[in-house]
């Protein structure tokens, strides 16, 4: 444990030292998302960490976020999506495009997902994720830092050699909050309409868009330059 923290530590480190506050940890609130803003707040490492709410969260990531204030002060900045753009959707599509097919269920991840990412990642040089080598048989080779050519910056992972026991050892040694519906077999939780619990031996990711054709990859296309997916479909989310 010591050592991957160190790990961790070091590359953050890194990171800050290399890009200053041109450096944005976004964070999904997940349970290495925690274990990542204790890391950050823990060593002071004064690294900006944005989360977004997309507006269709459930309750306990809600919760989550006001436990995360309590515990470390104002230092999540939550992130919105364009309301005039989510109002067109809206408008065009009905409140529940995404379960009509695949397009919508993109659409709305770029309008309440990517585009306020995006406008996140403007004028930044490099960002943090929390993905792990074992969240995903498509998340082998993480490298610990990564030239992101969909947003033209420098991607760190300091959590890749974090296993979720690992993740979740850390998280009850310093009993940190986290989000409750962990508790009820979500493993990885976003929008509250599009997460569901898993079974026993069950891909992680397999709790989210589980409607669709089981060939496409469930991802919302956060981080599409790190896995191989043909091009046009959505590749690996850090959860969110
Ligand atoms: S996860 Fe579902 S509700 Fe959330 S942005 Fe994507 S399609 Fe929309």
């Amino acid at each position: 444990m010591k050592l991957l923290m160190d790990e961790a530590v070091t590359l953050l480190q890194e990171a800050k030292d290399k890009h200053g506050d041109k450096l944005v940890y976004s964070c999904s609130l997940g349970s290495q998302g925690i274990v990542l803003i204790d890391l950050i707040c823990r060593y002071n490492l004064d690294i900006r960490i944005v989360t977004l709410d997309t507006g269709r969260l459930p309750q306990p990531t809600y919760d989550l976020m006001d436990a995360l204030r309590e515990r470390y002060g104002n230092m999540l900045h939550i992130l919105f999506p364009d309301a005039g753009a989510v109002q067109a959707m809206v408008h065009e599509y009905g409140v529940n495009l995404f379960q009509k097919s695949v397009e919508n269920r993109k659409l709305c991840c770029q309008v309440r997902k990517v585009q306020p990412l995006k406008k996140a990642l403007h004028g930044m040089e490099a960002w943090i994720t929390g993905r792990r080598k074992d969240q995903a048989k498509n998340r082998g080779d993480i490298a610990p830092v990564e030239d992101d050519p969909v947003y033209g910056l420098k991607k760190y992972n300091p959590m890749r050699n974090w296993t979720e026991k690992d993740v979740w050892a850390y998280i009850r040694e310093h009993d940190l909050p986290y989000n409750k519906l962990h508790d009820a077999f979500y493993v990885s939780i976003g929008c509250e309409p599009c997460t569901r619990a898993i079974s026993m031996g069950e891909d992680p990711r397999a709790g989210r868009w589980w409607w669709e054709n089981k060939d496409t990859l469930a991802e919302c296309g956060l981080h599409v330059s790190s896995l191989k997916a043909p091009k046009g479909e959505g590749e690996s989310g850090d959860g969110i």
